[in-house]
């Protein structure tokens, strides 16, 4: 599910939590890639104090940063920056070791890009780029792009743990995603009061039903449900009490069809239920069984409330070349249940339904 408001911010200000064992492991396997160059160059102490401190010490600067920062969020972006200026320094500093060069250039713009922050890789370009740059025009440093077997080993755990790293984390990216289209799914086709399956979910199945019949033969029954008089339950207890026995009313519905019978919310007090491989006797029956449950449902908070509904039976035909067919059916059978005096089950003769 897509997180509320508070919950996203409180996940961005928290980010900086799971970016430091990142970072810390990160710049670590960088440092030991720095250091397998700067052991072949004989680096002045200089550059190995510089190497402890942008590979060892940096990440935890970094999170004290945040830690105290207002805006842990802001604070952290600005970190992700200076992991690519830092990256971009080790360039020249390194000579331009063509496979440390490369890696560490590689994986700090890619983290900027998993990082899912808006235009963070790009904003980060002027920063890698630019310290590059003004190292190596300060230093002037020579041009050593081979990589020895030494630095090539040394670089190797940066990239096999990054990779591992990453793809896990799209891993676990794919899953969530694909688990909450499967929730927002599930919401679609739910009727949110009642738990029935909502509308177009419920007519999909009703279709679906009805091209089976045409096909095989296979026989179906449509019964539309109306609560009686439900206005009144809203004007006498309010509006509260008339939601509670919308859903009482749906749950009293699930209970009485059977497993493999689809029940919806049609719309207000109106529900519909498919019903599978039946015939109109059986149907009828499920249909009477709704019908004097609901006459002997009571609430707890209101306990004097009666209620009664009114069903309308239609069995799917040849003639009903679709399913608005097949509803007016089961709706002119409701009508008539309503004209009748309501708190019956009717199905009409089939010439007494309209075909549309
Ligand atoms: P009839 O016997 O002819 O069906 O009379 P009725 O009063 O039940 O009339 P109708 O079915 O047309 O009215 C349904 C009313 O239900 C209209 C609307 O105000 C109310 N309603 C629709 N949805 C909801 C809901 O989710 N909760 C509540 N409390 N009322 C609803
Ligand atoms: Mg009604």
């Amino acid at each position: 599910m897509p997180q509320p408001a508070p919950q996203r911010e409180a996940a961005q200000q928290n980010a900086y939590r799971r970016i430091y064992p990142l970072r810390v492991i990160g710049m670590g396997l960088g440092g030991l890639s720095i250091a397998a160059v700067l052991i072949e160059q004989q680096a002045a102490p200089w550059r190995w104090s510089l190497m402890i401190a942008s590979c060892l010490l940096w990440p935890q600067i970094a999170l004290l940063r945040a830690r105290l920062s207002t805006d842990a969020y802001r604070a952290e972006k600005h970190n992700l920056l200076i992991d690519s200026a830092i990256a971009g320094m080790w360039v020249p500093l390194m000579h331009f070791n063509l496979l440390p060069s490369v890696v560490l250039v590689t994986v700090t713009t890619f983290d900027k890009l998993s990082s899912g922050m808006r235009r963070l890789w790009l904003a980060s370009l002027p920063g890698l780029f630019g310290t590059a740059a003004l190292v190596a025009l300060v230093l002037r440093p020579p041009l050593e792009l081979q990589s020895s077997l030494l630095v090539i080993v040394c670089t190797l755990p940066l990239l096999i743990v990054h990779t591992l790293s990453s793809s896990i984390a799209s891993y676990r990216l794919i899953r969530t995603v694909s688990r909450q289209n499967k929730q927002l799914e599930l919401l679609r086709r739910t009727d949110a009061q009642t738990g029935l399956y909502a509308r177009e979910h419920w007519q999909q199945q009703a279709d679906a039903a009805l091209q089976r019949f045409h096909a095989t033969g296979q026989p179906a029954c449509l019964l539309m449900i109306d609560v009686d008089h439900f206005k009144r339950v809203n004007d006498t207890y309010g509006h509260t009490a008339g939601d509670e026995v919308i859903r009482a009313v749906g749950q009293l519905i699930r209970d009485c069809i059977r497993a493999e019978d689809s029940a919806g919310r049609y719309g207000g007090d109106e529900f519909a239920v498919l019903c599978h491989h039946i015939d109109m006797a059986d149907a009828r029956h499920i249909a009477e069984r709704i019908r004097t449950q609901l006459l002997t449902l009571r609430l707890p908070d209101h306990p004097a409330l009666r209620l009664s509904s009114s069903i309308g039976l239609a069995e799917a035909e040849a003639s009903y070349a679709n399913l608005q067919s097949w509803m007016a059916a089961a709706d002119a059978a409701l009508y008539a249940a309503k004209h009748q005096g309501r708190n019956q089950v009717v199905n009409l003769p089939l010439a007494a339904a309209p075909l549309c």
